[in-house]
């Protein structure tokens, strides 16, 4: 017989499992059980389709036996089976699971080795690596599998990581078993418990108690046998010993037991088994609605973003049930795009079983269901924001990028669901904040929320725009991502309250009518410079004026449209920006800076001069305002041209 080898990723993980510590060891039992249990599934779902099996739900289960002379365990589920390419394909080489995507990923951030590393360990311990699992307390493991509807039945086995082989082999009826010949006790390991029964019973009820089919076992049992009628009067009663298939598990979904039933240790263990996390949800949200629709849903905020959030392999959805048989795996519908962080599930007995995808995107029913969770979802994070920030913080650091294209997304159909979720930094309480903080605080004076866009907040806090209003005690939020200010401008107001950046022509700041008076003046007395400033830079500014923003910066870009600097900026670096789309511009001379009694001597006697001065000081905007100097060489020699 030839010896097949195992792919070399499968080889690794086999050595992990093989070496793995004796206290993650247990979760065997719950892989082989669940794999049994999908197996069940697929072969449900087909008895449920138009091809009819002729199957039942009753008809279904998995069987544990034990042998304890032979030191083995035995697994059995009569599901859908393997046929020999899948006996090869899927136990051959690990399958693509997106647990095991991820178990790589965090695998190559412990290092090239990193097998003995402690996130490894980890990942053993919280959410196991399914059928290999049994190499932790098997030296020999044997697969017996006929697939549903075959006449042939296959045997795979394998003594760990020097192969495997596959046979022929018979087998009544259609499924799986699987056979484990336990690895011999060592000084302080002891594999026997694994052939105890009451062990084996503990470890189904702490894993695989949900499991909706049931699993059962021949358990040891003894009762009392009566007297004969004919027996003595004072005969005592005698006690026998019998076998008895006995069900394990109580077949209850987590989420239909009621809240109090179930711990946070219950919830979080469940989330992290169910949707391969290794990190404690942030916040688990259940809830029961009874009316038009009922359903149960489970949901949780996961504690940090998985790997492919935000790229394009992420799938967003949540589990449907139908009475506690899943239909859909992803049900995408069921989550709106800004929320598509939510794992979990929903579960409704009003939603037919055999429904078929494409009908379940029309379903009222279920369109009915994802409003309401929609809103759950809203109401449970602004509760956390309130009950506990740093919790909130921390979630917003891993999903707030979300919230905020959410308001962007589909022309704004979001934003009053998320207007209160959002955050940005504050230049005042150095921290993040919500609209409404700000809005709460703002000046009786003030008539509009000040922001700056820029790469850090470093950066925006150096802006010369943003000096004036800090001087005056404003605060300004620091947007920092590329998609911040296409939200705000989506919005366009915040509880009446305009957005406005403080790159913007009109600042909207209360001057008093001197202060307007002496600007006026001074505008005018400097007209011919100012006309004369804007003729040496051509198109590139639709205007140069004199600024009272400024305060010890000498110049600045603003934007007279709609269009900000920092649109123009994000435009230019999306894929197909040509660099198109451009802000209005205009240049500001600090009318308190002596750069302006420069220019006004320069004019006097050389127009050139103020030819030279009025580019470097462009450029300069520019490059405060973190965008590239127009023509770097023309810059250069104007430098030089001063110096020499
Ligand atoms: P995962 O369950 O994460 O896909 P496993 O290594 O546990 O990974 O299993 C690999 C594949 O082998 C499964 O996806 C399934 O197709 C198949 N398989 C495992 N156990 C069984 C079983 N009892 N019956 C039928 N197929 C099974």
């Amino acid at each position: 017989m030839e010896k097949m080898q195992f792919k070399a990723e499968s080889k690794r993980l086999l050595d992990l499992m093989i070496n793995s510590i004796y206290t993650h060891k247990e979760i065997f039992l719950r892989e082989l059980i669940s794999n049994g249990s999908d197996a069940i599934d697929k072969l449900y779902y087909k008895s449920l389709s138009s091809d009819h099996t002729g199957l039942s739900r009753e008809d279904f289960g998995i069987l544990l036996e034990v042998n304890e002379d032979a030191r083995t365990l035995t697994i059995s589920d009569n599901g859908i089976g393997m046929t020999k390419d899948e006996l090869e394909s899927n136990l051959g080489t690990i399958a693509k699971s997106g647990s095991l995507a991820f178990k790589k990923e965090q695998a190559a951030k412990e290092g090239d080795e990193g097998a003995d590393g402690d996130a490894e360990i980890d990942i053993i311990g919280q959410f196991g690596v399914g059928f290999y699992s049994a190499f932790m307390v098997a030296d020999k493991v044997t697969v017996i599998t006929k697939a549903f509807g075959e006449e042939q039945g296959w045997k795979w086995e394998s003594e760990g990581a020097d192969g495997y082989t596959i046979e022929e082999a018979e087998k009544d009826g259609h499924g799986t078993e699987i056979i484990l010949t336990l690895k011999d006790n060592t000084d302080d390991e002891n594999y026997d418990e694994f052939l105890n029964e009451y062990k084996i019973r503990g470890l189904i009820k702490k894993y695989s108690d949900y499991i909706r089919y049931p699993i059962r076992m021949m358990v040891e049992k003894t009762r009392m046998v009566e007297p004969a009628e004919d027996a003595q009067e004072d005969a005592k009663p005698e006690y026998e010993s019998y076998r008895e298939l006995e069900t394990l598990n109580s077949m209850v979904p987590l989420w239909k037991k009621s809240k109090s039933e179930l711990t946070e240790e219950d919830y979080n263990n469940f989330y992290k088994e169910k949707f391969y996390d290794f990190k404690d949800p942030a916040k688990v949200i259940h809830t029961s609605v009874e009316g038009m629709v009922s359903y149960t849903a489970l949901m949780y905020i996961p504690g940090v973003a998985p790997y492919n959030y935000y790229s394009k392999d992420f799938e967003k959805g949540l589990q449907l049930y139908s009475s506690g048989v899943m239909i859909m795996d992803k049900c995408a519908d069921l989550l709106p795009d800004c929320f598509s962080f939510v794992k979990g599930l929903v579960d409704s007995q009003d939603l037919s079983l055999n429904i078929s995808r494409e009908m379940l995107q029309h379903d009222r029913q279920l369109k009915a269901i994802a409003s309401r969770l929609e809103k759950k979802i809203q109401s449970e994070l602004l509760s956390l924001q309130k009950n506990d920030r740093e919790k909130y913080d921390e979630f917003f650091k891993n999903f707030g990028l979300q919230l905020k294209y959410g308001v962007y997304e589909g022309y704004g159909v979001k934003k009053d669901l998320l207007k209160d979720l959002l955050m940005f930094y504050s230049s005042t309480e150095k921290k993040l904040v919500t609209l409404k903080e700000y809005v709460d605080r703002m000046r009786p004076d003030q008539t509009s929320i000040y922001y700056a866009c820029g790469e850090t907040v470093e950066r925006i806090d150096k802006l010369p725009q943003t000096e004036l209003l800090k001087d005056k005690g404003f605060e300004i939020l620091y947007l920092t991502d590329n998609v911040d200010e296409f939200a705000l401008k989506m919005m366009m107001t915040y509880e009446e309250k305009e957005f406005k950046s403080v790159a913007d022509e009109d600042l909207d700041i209360a001057q008093t009518e001197e202060e307007k008076e002496a600007a006026q003046k001074q505008a005018e007395e400097n007209k011919d410079l100012l006309e004369l400033m804007k003729e040496a830079l051509g198109d590139k500014v639709t205007e140069v004026r004199l600024s009272n923003r400024l305060k010890s910066h000498p110049v600045c870009i603003t934007s007279g449209s709609d269009m900000s600097l920092e649109m123009e900026k994000i435009l230019a670096t999306m894929p197909g920006g040509d660099g198109s789309f451009k802000a209005d511009k205009i240049l500001e001379i600090n009318a308190s800076h002596p750069i302006l009694e420069a220019l006004k001597k320069a004019k006097e006697t050389d127009a050139d001069k103020v030819k030279l001065y009025t580019q470097l000081l462009y450029n300069q905007a520019l490059l405060i305002e973190g965008m590239n100097v127009e023509d770097p060489v023309e810059f250069s020699n104007a430098i030089c041209s001063l110096m020499i």
